[in-house]
């Protein structure tokens, strides 16, 4: 059956219309802003520019400057001049640049909401998830960093008389590659760990969001960050990405798989260290005591938010076959009750895709699943009549192997929703994926969930929530298993993988060999006595 009840538009907000690529301010002034901040942009407005459009409109935004491979790897000397007097702050003046930059984000947040909006084409309430996720992550390196930086002592291999210690030194200049689907947030949480552990950036952002980075750049320098510590070049991957990759001491990439694993094999080359996050097909498992209009609203925010264009974001949902038609019938009613718009305020609660290839991936990732037998149960079309990019979210049932979208992630407003008859079944298909990425668990019976969580092959896994309770939680690892990526954002490991670690140990009195004239066997048998009674000593 498909939706009859069309997905309502939102009244346009005040400051929103189609005149008004930008937002906030029109016209002039606008564009005026829009220039300021590309001024940012390390290699300069003399480089090729390129105009990317915003999505609500199709409107052209800013010209932004395209770097060459020469001007990047100049960019790189500079970072090189710059970061050993960096990294000599200490580094609680380090992280009290971070707080104060939480604070200006929340003082400032209305323009950088219009901004998100603009270029990735967002609902205001998904663009505040950008702002809270920075301002978190902000707060979170703000307060731990230089703790979680300082030298730690070791017991040393002979009590006492070896003093041991492991130091974190910056890795030097790194390299982070941010996409467009969350371009303040994911700046933030790649950026600003790197800066906390002492290196200088260098940071690529998809030229669609670029000036989302750019403002928080701008930020960044006002609370207090040096000129030149955190450099912005834009360029595409094709033209600069192989300046990023040769001249980075450490590579951050976010984006998808295939690119992830292409860049892995030319870093690999230079035994430089690299984390990446990466695609996902992301389960959500309705366990059979599940409130069921809880849980289909939580599916709606699971699947839908920023137009299901988020890595977290679930793409599949496996409902026991006791509940699953009471299940569908709950999703489809809330997912068409779901207000599309592309206003500048928080009327919309979806917005648009962010780019035609987008568009065109969920047409054809739809229309690809009804041919193969799905039946779609909400949404399943584009809507040009509220802007060029919209597509419903869209509910499918029936999906059969044969559809492109049963293993292929979307990254889009579209999930398909199956019944399973236990849970053994629904955990062995919720891990049926080469992805690894996030995974959700509905049910009243949390310690239940918990043990269901711990089965998934996810790096994160969230109970009675889509992904945000794991997304909000800066103190928790993110990241995938399997295909969905290397290394972790977010936590101790977000910072220090930014770091290398060094060992240094003083030793005093005697040496780790015989003493002069002692025979080798009873030295040995000295130590082995010593390594049995230190086995015995508790653990303070
Ligand atoms: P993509 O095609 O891999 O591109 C990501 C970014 O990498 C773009 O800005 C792109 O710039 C750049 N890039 C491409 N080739 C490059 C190269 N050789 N060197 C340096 N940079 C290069 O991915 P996408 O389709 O834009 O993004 C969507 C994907 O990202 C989805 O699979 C999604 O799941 C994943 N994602 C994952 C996370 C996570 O945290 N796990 C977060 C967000 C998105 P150009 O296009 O200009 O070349």
């Amino acid at each position: 059956m498909t939706s009859t009840v069309p997905n309502t538009p939102s009244q346009p907000g005040p400051t929103a219309g189609p005149a008004d690529p930008i937002g906030g301010v029109s016209g002039a002034p606008a564009r005026r802003r829009a220039e300021q901040l590309t001024r940012r942009v390390a290699t300069g407005m003399d480089a090729a520019p390129v105009t990317m459009s915003a999505p609500f409109t199709g409107m052209p935004v800013a010209p932004l400057p395209q770097a060459a491979d020469a001007e990047v790897r100049r960019v790189y000397t500079r970072a090189r001049e710059v970061q050993p007097s960096w990294a000599e702050w200490p580094a609680r003046e380090r992280q009290r640049v971070l707080l104060r930059l939480a604070d200006l984000v929340l003082s400032h947040q209305e323009e950088v909401l219009d901004l998100v909006q603009v270029e990735a084409g967002k609902a205001r309430i998904d663009a505040f998830d950008e702002v809270s996720a920075t301002a978190l992550v902000a707060s979170y390196y703000g307060k731990h960093s230089a703790r979680l930086l300082a030298p730690r002592r070791a017991a040393g291999a002979l009590p006492v008389l070896t003093k041991a210690s492991e130091i974190r030194h910056p890795k030097g200049v790194v390299g982070i590659v941010s996409p467009w689907n969350y371009p303040l947030a994911l700046t933030a949480m790649d950026v600003l760990p790197a800066l906390a552990a002492g290196n200088a950036i260098v940071q690529k952002p998809d030229n669609q969001t670029a000036l989302s980075a750019l403002w928080l750049h701008e930020l960044a320098e006002q609370a207090g960050l040096p000129a030149d510590v955190w450099q912005i070049v834009l360029g595409r991957g094709s033209a600069i990405g192989d300046a990023i990759v040769e001249e980075s001491d450490y590579v951050c990439f976010t984006g998808s798989t295939p690119t992830g694993k292409r860049l892995a094999g030319q870093v690999a080359e230079r035994l430089t260290g690299y984390s990446l996050e990466l695609g996902g097909k992301n389960p959500m498992v309705v366990l059979p005591d599940a409130d069921v209009r809880t849980a289909a609203a939580g599916a709606v925010t699971a699947c839908f938010s920023s137009a299901g264009q988020l890595c977290v974001s679930v793409e599949r949902i496996y409902v026991h076959e006791s509940i699953h038609d009471d299940f569908v019938r709950a999703l489809a009613e809330r997912t068409e009750a779901l207000t599309l718009g592309a206003g500048l305020d928080y009327h919309a609660g979806m917005g648009s895709l962010t780019s035609q290839d987008q568009l065109t991936t969920v047409q054809a990732h739809v229309d690809d699943a009804r041919a193969a037998g799905a039946t779609v149960v909400a949404g399943g079309r584009p809507r040009p009549d509220l802007g060029p990019l919209f597509y419903e979210p869209t509910v499918l049932t029936g999906v059969t192997e044969r559809a492109t979208l049963f293993r292929e992630e979307t990254f889009g407003p579209v999930v398909a929703v199956y019944p399973y008859s236990d849970v053994d079944e629904a955990v062995a298909r919720a891990n049926d994926t080469e992805f690894g990425l996030n995974a959700s668990v509905w049910t009243r019976d949390a310690r239940r969930g918990e043990e269901v969580a711990r089965r998934i092959k996810a790096g994160t896994v969230n109970v009675n929530e889509g992904y945000a309770a794991t997304f909000g939680t800066v103190g928790v690892p993110m990241g995938g298993m399997k295909e969905s990526g290397v290394g972790r954002r977010n936590s101790a490991e977000g910072l220090l993988k930014y770091t290398e670690a060094q060992a240094v140990a003083v030793q005093r009195g005697l040496r780790l060999r015989p003493f002069r004239g002692m025979p080798p066997r009873l030295w040995a048998k000295a130590m082995s006595a010593g390594i049995a009674a230190l086995r015995r000593v508790p653990r303070r």
